[in-house]
């Protein structure tokens, strides 16, 4: 049945569509990590959307499990087949060009396979702003980006991959093509099916093309890092930046004061930031699209105000581009800092912004009575909500501590997120990786919904089988 399924799939869509050898197929069995490894029949790459649809219609008529890959940059398994050798694995990384930017409706449609570096080049190009932007812009594809509601740096302001989709064009795996590409901004006919593929990590359909929303280019910008003593001084000072600052607000990170010392530790050229030490920091970014010294001013008075208020213990705020990149740099050097140090329990959580400082106090508690002496490192997107909670080997302890203890760690951490109303994947997805605790937390009958879709959309379970449920 196999060759006969092959057989059909080279003659529909041609040889140099369909790589069978396993030399070719090799390097698309692992995930980027190379943590998980899989196997497959077969990887397609289509060049259009009708190749798309025909090589889904072929494998649901033959029963044959479809693996999406778009970058191969998710951290959760998502890409990557499981060790059944009958996967076929879709790749859209010849589906890659902008099909259309419009600098009037501010909106642009692309391929789903383009590269997110490149559709954020070719809409600076255009005096326009694609917000979207994370350290794997350059790998990450915008299909993969969608299937997996990718959030970034800037989300404070402009909110997740979600908020920046206007349309989708996916293929079922029925071969029928779900042409919902419009660029309007008002809708209101119904249910907003393009909802549906976004963050479906591949379960549903394959994203073809998308349709986003551009923003006006942000050309200034003013950055501060505040010392506070408390994750809820931190808080104070974003209710307090948010009003002075509004829309301006691009960036509240923060991380601890052993985050700070991970990195000035483990990374060359950095300098510790205030003549003393503090328990945590915040860094504030203002951007905007002009007006340099108005947005420093307004930086400079709301932290002002922000020391008389008590809100902040000591401030360092950037009068050079130079200072600008040296503040950021303790903070983007934290994951570089761990991981010099040695495989470090990483947990991906976000929480109502209110409740995490009741969070740290109940987390940090709990842990010190199961592992009294491990480093927990704590930094995040402060802003909303978004924490990296990450647990490290006690002083002295081999590596083999982080084995030991994961699922442990991780199922301490994720029932404290629970109790505090958080979500065990802020940015991530579930994939492969995080299945175990899906199960555990999410609402039963939100997974019985779930699978209903599931099932409507994809009745004989070939998309992604074994990712998310
Ligand atoms: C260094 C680094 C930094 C990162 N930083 C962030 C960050 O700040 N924020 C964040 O959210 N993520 C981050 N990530 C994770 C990752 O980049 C995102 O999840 C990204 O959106 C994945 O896109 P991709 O194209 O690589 O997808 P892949 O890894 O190829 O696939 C991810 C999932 O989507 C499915 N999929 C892919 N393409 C399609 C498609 N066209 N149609 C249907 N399903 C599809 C796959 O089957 C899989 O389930 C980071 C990763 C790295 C390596």
């Amino acid at each position: 049945m196999t060759s006969d399924f092959l057989k059909q799939l080279r003659d529909t869509l041609g040889t140099d569509i369909v790589e069978t050898d396993a030399d070719g197929i090799a390097p698309w069995l692992t995930d980027w990590r190379g943590v998980y490894k899989g196997n497959a029949q077969a990887v397609v790459r289509p060049r259009t959307t009708g190749q798309v649809a025909a090589c889904l219609r072929l494998c649901n008529q033959y029963g044959v499990p479809v693996v999406p890959r778009g970058g191969n940059t998710g951290l959760c398994g998502g890409a990557t087949p499981d060790a059944s050798a009958a996967n076929v694995i879709l790749s859209l990384d010849r589906l890659n060009q902008v099909r259309s930017l419009d600098t009037v409706a501010n909106t642009m449609v692309a391929d789903a396979g383009c590269i997110l570096g490149n559709l954020r080049r070719a809409a600076s190009e255009a005096d326009r702003l694609l917000p979207l932007s994370l350290a794997a812009e350059d790998s990450s594809q915008i299909g993969g980006n969608i299937a997996t509601n990718a959030g970034g740096v800037n989300v404070l302001r402009y909110g997740m991959a979600r908020e920046l989709v206007l349309g989708i064009e996916a293929v079922l795996p029925s071969g029928e093509i779900y042409d919902g590409l419009q660029t309007l901004r008002k809708d209101n006919t119904g249910y907003d099916l393009k909802q549906l593929f976004i963050g479906s990590e591949g379960t549903l359909g394959i994203i073809t093309g998308v349709a986003l929303r551009l923003q006006a280019p942000t050309r200034v910008r003013a950055v501060v890092l505040a010392a506070v003593d408390s994750p809820d001084q931190a808080l104070q000072l974003l209710r307090l930046v948010f009003g002075a600052c509004g829309p301006r607000l691009q960036a509240f990170e923060f991380f601890t004061d052993q985050c700070l010392d991970l990195v000035l530790s483990q990374v060359d050229g950095l300098h510790a930031p205030f003549p003393t030490r503090h328990p945590a920091y915040v860094l504030v970014e203002l951007a905007d699209t002009a007006g340099e010294e108005a947005l420093q001013a307004m930086l400079e008075e709301v932290i002002g105000q922000a020391l008389e208020q008590e809100l902040c213990m000591d401030a360092a705020l950037s009068a050079t581009l130079a200072q600008l990149h040296s503040l950021w740099r303790l903070r983007e050097e934290i994951s570089e800092a761990q991981k010099a140090d040695g495989p470090h329990l990483k947990h991906d959580i976000s929480l109502p912004i209110e409740r995490i400082p009741e969070f740290m106090q109940s987390a940090e508690a709990r842990l010190r009575t199961v592992a009294g002496d491990a480093r927990l490192y704590i930094f995040g997107h402060f802003g909303d909500g978004n924490l990296h909670y990450n647990v490290s080997r006690p002083l002295g302890a081999d590596r083999g501590w982080a084995h030991e203890w994961e699922e442990r760690i991780a199922d301490l951490v994720f029932e404290e997120v629970a109790r505090y109303g958080g979500s065990i994947s802020a940015e991530h997805g579930i994939g492969q990786l995080k299945r175990r605790a899906f199960h555990q937390h999410k609402d039963p009958m939100q997974i019985r919904l779930m699978r209903d879709i599931k099932r409507l959309f994809d009745p004989n379970g070939i998309m992604n089988p074994g990712k998310l449920l």
